[in-house]
Formats: C-alpha cells, sequence, structure tokens
C-alpha cells in the first residue's frame, strides 16, 4: 500500500542480535546531540549569524543554475581546491584535500592510521570529534588534561606522547569549548616531539587570526585542517586539509568518491571568490566579542574566559550552572551547558557571539537569570 508504514513483525525486537554484532565500543557510545532550537536565539552552535549579503545572492543563484546535476561531481573538486587554496593561504608544494565539513576530513586521516593499539591523543577538554571519531575508527582515545587556565601543560603533553607514540595529535587552534589560543611555540615543541601527525584544527581561524599553514614546509608530520563553517557557511559542509602531498595521497584513499557535491562545489567557490563580505562579517564578529567578553565580566557571579574564536567560555557561581541554562531557555535563549562534560568545565557555559541585538538579549536573559 503506498504511503503505509512499514511495520517489523516477528519475535520481538532485534535487541539481541544487536547485542550480538554492533561493536561494543559503538553500544557505549552516545550519538553527538544537537539541541533543537524551537524558535530561540540561537548561541550554542558557533554559527555565524549573518545570511548571505543581499548583493551576492543573485550572482550565487545564477552559479546554481549552471551546475549540471544529472552529472556526478568534479572528484577532484580542482576549481574549489584552488579557490580555497588561495583563501586560505595554503603555502605553495603543500597539498590540499577538501571534505564534506572538516568532521569527515578528521574521519580520513584516522581511518588512514586506524589500529587498536593505536592512539589518538588531544588536550582535553576539546573538541568531542575527536573522541568520537577515534572511537569509532576503533583506535584508543588519549586525553591530556589542560591546566586550570586552559593553557596546554606542555610537560604533560610531551610526556604522554613518549608514552603513547599517538598516531595523530589534535590541537584545535584556538580550542573549543574554552576559545584558548594556544602559545605557537608550544605547537611546535609537539609537532617536534610526536612520532606521528599532528593535525592543527584552525576551524576558528576567522576569529583568531593566527596560524600554522606557515609551519607546514618546515614539518612533514604537521597538518592544518580548516572548514568554511565558522565563518558563514556551516549549512555547506566543506572542509579543507593542508598538508605534505606524500601524507595526503594516502589520506586520499581513504576518501568516499564525489565526497562534495557539485553545488557545495560550485557555492564553496563562488563564496571564496567574494570572501571579502565573509570578512567584513569576521571583524564585525570580533568586535562583538570583545564587548560581550567586556559585558560579562560586569556580571556578578560570572567570570568569562579569553576567547580568538567567535564564542566566550564564561563560568558561573557553584552549582548553578544548569539552572542558569534552564534559565536561559526559560527566556528564549539557547547556549551551550559545559558543566559535566569534564571537570576542568564544572559550572561553564559557552555563548556563541551573535548580532549586537542577539548578545543583548543574552545579557539580559542572563542578568535576569541570575538576579
Ligand atoms: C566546529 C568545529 C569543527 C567542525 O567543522 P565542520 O567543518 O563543520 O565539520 C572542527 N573543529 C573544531 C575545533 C570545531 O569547533
Amino acid at each position: 500500500m503506498p504511503g503505509a508504514r512499514a511495520r517489523y513483525r516477528g519475535p520481538g525486537t532485534p535487541r539481541r542480535d544487536v547485542e550480538r554484532w554492533v561493536r561494543p565500543e559503538i553500544r557505549a557510545l552516545r550519538a553527538y546531540e544537537v539541541a533543537e532550537p524551537a524558535g530561540r536565539i540561537k548561541l550554542d552552535a558557533m554559527e555565524n549569524p549573518y545570511p548571505w549579503p543581499a548583493e551576492l545572492l543573485e550572482g550565487w543563484l545564477d552559479t546554481l543554475r549552471r551546475v549540471s546535476v544529472n552529472r556526478y561531481p568534479d572528484p577532484g573538486a580542482r576549481a574549489l581546491k584552488a579557490g580555497m587554496r588561495a583563501a586560505m593561504g595554503v603555502p605553495e608544494g603543500a597539498d590540499v584535500l577538501v571534505g564534506n565539513g572538516s568532521d569527515e576530513l578528521i574521519q580520513m586521516i584516522l581511518l588512514t592510521v586506524a589500529g587498536r593499539d593505536r592512539a589518538v591523543l588531544a588536550p582535553e577538554p576539546t573538541f568531542v570529534m575527536y573522541r568520537l571519531i577515534a572511537t569509532v575508527a576503533g583506535m584508543r582515545y588519549v586525553g591530556v588534561d589542560l591546566r586550570p587556565d586552559f593553557g596546554l601543560d606542555l610537560d604533560a603533553m610531551l610526556a604522554a606522547i613518549e608514552r603513547e607514540a599517538p598516531a595523530v595529535v589534535f590541537l584545535a587552534y584556538p580550542n573549543n569549548p574554552t576559545g584558548r589560543l594556544y602559545a605557537r611555540e608550544e605547537v611546535l615543541r609537539i609537532v617536534e616531539a610526536a612520532p606521528g601527525l599532528v593535525v592543527v584544527d584552525e576551524a576558528y581561524a576567522p576569529f583568531a587570526q593566527a596560524t600554522l599553514m606557515d609551519a607546514l614546509a618546515a614539518h612533514p608530520r604537521l597538518l592544518v585542517l580548516r572548514t568554511v563553517s565558522k565563518m558563514g557557511l556551516a549549512g555547506l559542509r566543506l572542509g579543507l586539509l593542508a598538508g605534505h602531498p606524500e601524507w595526503l595521497a594516502e589520506i586520499d584513499k581513504t576518501r568516499l568518491p564525489y565526497n562534495v557535491g557539485s553545488l557545495n562545489q560550485a557555492s564553496g567557490e563562488f563564496a571564496l571568490r567574494h570572501r571579502d563580505a565573509f570578512e567584513a562579517q569576521a571583524e564585525r564578529i570580533r568586535e562583538d566579542r570583545a564587548a560581550l567578553h567586556a559585558a560579562l565580566e560586569a556580571v556578578e557571579g560570572v567570570r568569562p574566559y579569553p576567547s580568538a574564536a567567535n564564542f566566550i567560555l564564561f563560568r558561573v557561581p557553584h552549582g548553578m550552572a544548569r539552572r542558569v541554562h534552564e534559565g536561559l531557555l526559560a527566556r528564549g535563549v539557547l547556549v551551550k551547558c559545559l558543566d559535566g562534560q569534564h571537570p576542568l568545565l564544572a559550572d561553564c557555559l559557552r555563548v556563541t557571539v551573535g548580532t549586537p541585538e542577539e548578545n543583548e538579549a543574552f545579557l539580559e536573559a542572563l542578568r535576569d537569570t541570575l538576579a
């Protein structure tokens, strides 16, 4: 019957089969959770709050009209790669790969080196996908605690690298969810000490204005990861990996053919050709970040941490984080509650820098909640 819902019949639930066949590490995982905004002001996911500049819309739609979606996309995404190289300052001599978001590139890197005895190492707390993808790839994940001020504990990192000989070290630069930008010399010390790959994840480059791209030539084990998500194109799903051609040729073998669709390729290429508009938005967000930080500092009981990204981590009085999160939700503002994710994040929440109006609405809701 057309439209009828399939109903499973037969002997009960597949629980026993699931227990028999699904890998135990997958059953132990919790799927990546995304909160439902439900009409609220959405400041939980580091999105750029501004839509495409109106003057670009027509040109973009024209570009899309010319795409032959009856054909497979360019498997090498050559035009897009050239645009991304130029926009992101990839040095000559380095190769690039593009992914369906940088998350896919993280997955490709780990699938390339995966093995049961192999370790993935990262300072903690950090971007949760490193652990999740390492687990899915069947690897051992080793977290090394940051210092209480969220700076790198370099001695602990170097000792763990020596002990674990990790296949891959991930350093988010600046880090998510703390916003902290590690010192460049510390990152390079880690690159020099690591026996395997060191992936410097520069998802927040438009807001940090700092990069290790220029260090690629001197460090063949260094890979630099970028995304267009945080600069205003999160819906496209487009990431870039830059590094030594020999490494990238191997990683490229784990890529599914046509991983970036032709509409995404055309959109990304068009957007990066007009990147001035997005750079202006990033500049605006950097200014508003400073204002938001100052305003948070003035709220009694709230301690914001310095951020080089488009979000601010802040601490509220002990035991209050969940109540503050609920209070903000009740007042129509969605932020991320990080309390419980890691001991160093106790009493912490993270707010994305929105438009000035959104930031003001958030601050008002926060003051009201804490009053
Ligand atoms: C948001 C984020 C990403 C995700 O990038 P996508 O390209 O959207 O998959 C990668 N790394 C870090 C550290 C992030 O915060």
